[in-house]
């Protein structure tokens, strides 16, 4: 759980460290199927997934938390503007839809 919690303040897109507050996070819905797929049993917890040609970590948000109440299956953490464009940017040449961010 402790190694969970520190790569939530981890970018998903370059690796540093997030300083940033409130943090650049893209909130994404994911088809059922890919949800049948990787997300069972990942409530809460960080898992990998491949976004264009890179393997990114995303936060699966508890079923009970606000965002996942708003519709996101996944989140992704950005350090930067640059980074969350370009999550954004794959995210919409993968089809997915971003919902939206800065929480
Ligand atoms: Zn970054």
């Amino acid at each position: 759980m402790m190694k969970d919690e520190d790569e939530l303040f981890t970018c998903c897109w370059c690796g540093d460290a997030v300083n940033n507050i409130p943090f650049d996070v893209v909130c994404c819905e994911i088809p059922e199927q890919l949800k049948e797929q990787f997300l069972k049993e990942e409530e809460g917890r960080i898992v990998n997934i491949m976004l264009g040609t890179k393997v990114v970590p995303v936060g699966v948000p508890g079923k009970d938390s606000g965002i996942a109440q708003e519709g996101a299956d996944i989140t992704f953490m950005c350090c930067s503007d640059e980074c969350r464009r370009a999550v954004e940017e794959r995210l919409e040449e993968a089809g997915f839809q971003a919902l939206r961010n800065n929480f």
